[in-house]
């Protein structure tokens, strides 16, 4: 039996970017928050300090920030015939653990989506006909615009400090910065970083062939700077233990660096840790929750009541305690009715590595986004009228470190192990580097997310189940983009020239990206989403998900964090301004 705790307004599920900002946005505003957590608390000097952080072994290999499967973990298939099996090392994709979330750990590849993203069916079907898009694929509009979400893309890029170049400023196009992008309302933050060797060398190419390269707006910040919240961020190093580490440094955007310390402070908010929340409690009209339950690591229960419930657990966990909590139809890919679980989508990666011959390209310097890339043929950017596919991707150069134990490059046909592969170890270290696309990854009838029949948690929970494999579409997709990265590469005369477009089937133990997405779906249609537009669900008016990419209709050829922060943002301002003014349905 749990046992009971004194009431909030608020209990926030999950303390990564999305919990982070809307509790600090809701305490502000002067209501009582607790946010709820399942991994342990993480700070800067305490856990990751430099001289300490950058252990590869630990964290980059090992992962000893990510979650464990023994804690909670996912069944996986490719196609529905087939048995899911549980992960039992995550390594496809792998989800955060502890405070911070996944915003701890990641790269800070910050970008926004094209206004087309928001308008994707209709966009697709006036300008190529509805033909052109595949019976299966279920994609479809998003219920927010690029304009709406632009003043929150700007907040978001504000709180995290992103280094960048404008390329659109209120609808002016600016040399140097992305000519394809959106309409922005100001400059980034802090200007671009410094670029290594390697990107300069791909940039030269690329605006040699008449594309417009430009510097990957990014979270490593270029220099010193504080955010709206009075934190102050330090200058990056290009040290090159980015991804999958803490920053030491105090450069790298995450919740512990922009949020947390101004949070903290706030009398009125409460975090607890080590704490998995197992379930949404619904009162007996099954329409309104009372709260929420967790358990402990001694396997205790507890209650947490309270007036909203904000879930914030990173897309994949947002759809499963919904599936747990019942808070919504779970989706049926037979009939095609449900919505909770529908349209779980990915991002379709590939990349061209190249050995070149007489190049030192110290590819250590570096960070987790720097890099200079193209988006001439990412979106609807370029004509897909005699194309067989739709969608697209950025194309760019971004070396975020070679890490001594993961980063062995040597020519085709060497020996793995022994003097020769030494030697060629030896001579190709510096002198190679992989050029990557990130393109789109849209929704099918035939990919999402249920409740595992079979396995079970070690709560005697049902595992998620995820269906999933890339189509012809994004391997097409995937095919074209990588084609047209060797075509830049070649011009650099390398060596030796290896362009490994995705193929099917997905593969769960080879790591892609984190950028998970769908699930629980924002729209304007309780018959194909699960949230109206702001991010309130239908069923049960006082559960928000807010803004995590588990409400993604599909996702776009970018990194998703730019925009699930936005969406935050956008969230926060629709409780604070609607939602509490005049608690109920906001659609
Ligand atoms: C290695 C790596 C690199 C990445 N690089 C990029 C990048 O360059 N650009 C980009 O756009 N995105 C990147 N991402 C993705 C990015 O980190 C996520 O999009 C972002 O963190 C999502 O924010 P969130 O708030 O939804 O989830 P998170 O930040 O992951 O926070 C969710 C929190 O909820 C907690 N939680 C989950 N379930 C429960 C529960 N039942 N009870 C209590 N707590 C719970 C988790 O422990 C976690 O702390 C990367 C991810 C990884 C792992
Ligand atoms: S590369 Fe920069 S932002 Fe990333 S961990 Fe190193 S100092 Fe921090």
């Amino acid at each position: 039996m749990a046992r009971k705790l004194p009431r909030k307004d608020v209990v926030v599920v999950g303390l990564g970017w999305t919990g982070s900002i809307l509790s600090y946005e809701l305490a502000k505003q002067g209501l009582d928050v607790v946010a709820i957590e399942r991994g342990p608390w993480r700070d800067t000097a305490s856990d990751f300090p430099p001289g300490y952080g950058q252990d590869e072994l630990r964290y980059g290999v090992r992962l000893d920030m990510f979650l464990r499967p023994e804690q909670e973990t996912l069944t996986v298939r490719n196609k529905m015939s087939e048995t899911a099996l549980p992960v039992r090392k995550f390594a496809g994709f792998l989800p955060g653990n502890g405070v911070g979330g996944a915003g701890l750990h990641w790269n800070g590849q910050t970008w926004r989506f094209l206004p087309s993203d928001f308008n994707l069916r209709t966009h697709i079907t006036e300008r190529y006909g509805a033909s052109k898009i595949p019976e299966d694929m279920t994609i479809q509009d998003w219920p927010v615009t690029y304009d709406e979400l632009e003043p929150y893309y700007d907040r978001f890029e504000k709180l995290a400090g992103i280094s960048g170049k404008a390329g659109n400023l209120n609808g002016k196009i600016q040399p140097g910065g992305n000519p394809f992008e959106g309409w922005r309302s100001s400059e980034y933050p802090t200007p671009p970083l410094k670029q290594n060797y390697g990107s300069a060398l791909f940039a030269e190419a690329a605006k040699k062939m008449g594309y417009a390269p430009f510097p990957r707006p990014s979270g490593n910040i270029s220099e010193g700077y504080t955010n709206p919240l009075g934190v102050t961020m330090g200058q990056c190093t290009y040290c090159g233990f980015c991804e999958r580490f803490g920053c030491g440094n105090y450069s790298k955007s995450s919740p512990q660096v922009c949020v947390l310390p101004a949070l903290m402070r706030l009398p009125n908010f409460a975090v607890q840790t080590e704490s998995e929340v197992t379930r949404i409690n619904l009162d007996n009209t099954g329409k309104k929750a009372t709260g929420v339950t967790y358990v402990d690591t001694s396997g205790e229960e507890w209650e947490q009541p309270a007036d909203l419930v904000l879930v914030c657990a990173f897309s994949l966990f947002n759809v499963r305690l919904l599936l747990l909590s019942g808070i919504g139809a779970p989706y049926d890919p037979q009939s095609g009715k449900g919505v909770v679980g529908r349209n779980y989508a990915y991002q379709t990666t590939s990349g061209v590595s190249v050995i070149l011959k007489d190049k030192v390209l110290n590819n250590f310097i570096a960070t987790g986004s720097g890099g200079m890339m193209i988006d001439e043929f990412n979106g609807d950017n370029f004509d897909h009228k005699d194309l067989d596919f739709i969608g697209g991707g950025y194309i760019g150069s971004g070396q975020t470190g070679a890490r001594p134990i993961t980063t062995r490059p040597v020519p085709k046909g060497t020996p793995r192990w022994g003097s020769q592969w030494k030697k060629a170890t030896a001579e190709t270290y510096n002198r190679a580097y992989n050029i990557g696309t990130h393109g789109s990854s849209y929704s099918y009838r035939d990919c999402y997310l249920d409740l595992d029949p079979t396995y079970k948690d070690r709560l005697g929970r049902p595992l998620m189940r995820m269906t999933f494999d890339f189509h012809d579409n994004e391997i097409k997709m995937s095919q074209f983009l990588t084609d047209k990265t060797a075509e830049i590469m070649k011009t650099l005369d390398p060596v030796e020239l290896t362009a490994s477009p995705r193929k099917g089937p997905w593969n769960s133990t080879i790591y892609q990206t984190t950028h998970n997405t769908g699930g629980t779906v924002m729209g304007n249609d309780p018959k194909d989403s699960v949230v109206n537009r702001y991010c309130q669900s239908w069923d049960v008016s006082n559960v928000f998900v807010p803004g995590g990419a588990s409400v993604f209709p599909q996702n776009a050829g970018y990194n998703p964090t730019g925009t699930v922060g936005a969406l935050a943002y956008w969230t926060a301002d629709a409780i604070k301004n609607r939602y509490l003014k005049n608690p109920g349905p906001l659609v």
